[in-house]
């Protein structure tokens, strides 16, 4: 089985390099907004709409003239750019035709590219070559990686690279194309999994996956700096070098966590033949103002995301239990369901059975139970799982949101 997927990772660049990728951003950018000017003209004069392949060949005489800075760049960079292009407009003609058809949704015709959000990003194809410590790429040569062997080096295909700009750095993400071997089918075990804030993630079968140690300090750096920046003035250039210092401290929790999150996906991924989830409702819980609980929420959506995709190399199921169920507050001994459970209570005490566990392994067992122990006698006292409750299956494929 082929499967298509993506690498990202930070690049480290002298300030040549910096320069020179900045001048592949410009061209990307000015190409789309030429190419989406030239489109609109087209329309307006009723004439035809040049397509990707007319604006390039259009683009590429006038290299000759008053664009010869472009021979700077790939050529690879507008063209790409182009590309994009094509396809907004047709994602944009799609989305018509569905409101048209009665869908409620909301439809934005292609914007311009502007410089304030950033130098954005530029894409490559072509002779593209991974190596330990870097990666070469056509017309910018060999530039290093931050983190060496996150890229695959061998048993893929390179499709292309795109290399972009954000908060001052630069990253690469490069498309492959890998074969996986067909998941056999095996006797690999269940897992109920729990994601918190004490610690990471808690799984039925008892192991726990601490939360990276960087992460309570940054955490205190980030209260420090959201108070700094509401104590000062709007507007005033000092609110926005203490916001820009925010900014940064949540990359840093949000890189530091996504790379734990890899690890425990890949694990879950590889050794469990399905991992039960809970089903929180992510867009509803963004506004939380608990800002640990806040990471925690966000974290969910990447760690069920990551999990959908390496599920289907590894074949794993996910299944998430249902919005309410109680997995917190029922007893994963005898199913007896407590009234309140404080967020500050670390361990289940059952009223009923005086059964003691960890608040995070009771509330994975009972997920886990979703799928495999709903049965009667599994919850012999207190109130079985109620009617009305079943466990939905995720398939990969049908989860298209990325952070
Ligand atoms: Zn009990």
């Amino acid at each position: 089985m082929n499967i298509l997927c993506a690498f990202k990772t930070e690049l480290d660049l002298n300030n040549i390099q910096k320069t020179a990728c900045a001048r592949h951003a410009g061209a990307a950018r000015w190409a789309y907004n030429w190419g989406l000017a030239r489109k609109i003209d087209a329309y307006q004069n009723k004439e035809k709409v040049p397509t990707a392949i007319d604006l390039h060949r259009e683009l590429n005489a006038l290299k000759k003239g008053e664009l010869a800075w472009m021979y700077e760049v790939s050529k690879c960079a507008p063209q790409e750019a182009l590309r994009n292009l094509d396809q907004a407009y047709a994602h944009f003609f799609r989305r018509m035709k569905e409101k048209k058809a009665g869908k409620k949704i909301e439809v934005g015709f292609p914007k311009f590219k502007s410089k304030k959000n950033g130098l954005g990003s530029f894409r490559l194809t072509g002779a593209i070559h991974i190596f330990e410590h870097a990666i070469q790429l056509p017309r910018l040569g060999r530039l290093r990686l931050k983190e060496r062997g996150y890229l695959p080096v061998e048993g893929v295909h390179i499709l292309s690279a795109t290399v972009s700009e954000r908060a001052g750095r630069w990253f690469v993400s490069v498309q492959v194309e890998m074969n996986q071997p067909e998941p056999l089918e095996t006797d690999k075990p269940v897992a109920g999994v729990d994601l918190g804030i004490m610690a990471l993630a808690t799984v039925s079968d008892g192991t726990k996956i601490e939360n990276p140690h960087a992460l309570k300090n940054d955490l205190s750096k980030i209260r420090r700096l959201q108070r700094m920046v509401s104590r000062r003035q709007k507007g005033s250039a000092n609110r926005e070098k203490a916001r820009q210092k925010l900014a940064k401290a949540h990359m840093r929790v949000a890189n530091i966590r996504k790379n734990a999150l890899h690890q425990t996906t890949s694990l879950l991924a590889r050794t469990k033949s399905a991992v039960v989830l809970e089903d929180l409702n992510v867009n509803g819980m963004v506004k939380n103002h608990h800002l640990a609980q806040a990471i925690v929420d966000v974290g969910f959506h990447e760690f069920r995301r990551q999990l959908v995709y390496k599920g289907q190399w590894y074949g794993c199921k996910i299944i998430l239990a249902p919005r309410f169920y109680p997995s917190t507050k029922r007893c994963s001994k005898c199913g007896h369901i407590k009234g309140e459970m404080g967020l500050s209570e670390r361990v289940y005490t059952c009223d009923h059975c005086g059964h003691m566990i960890d608040r995070d392994l009771n509330a994975a067992i009972n997920q886990k139970k979703l799928t495999t122990g709903s049965s009667p006698e599994s919850y012999a006292c207190g109130e079985s799982v109620r009617p009305g409750f079943q466990a939905v299956l995720v398939e990969a494929g049908t989860e298209h949101r990325s952070t």
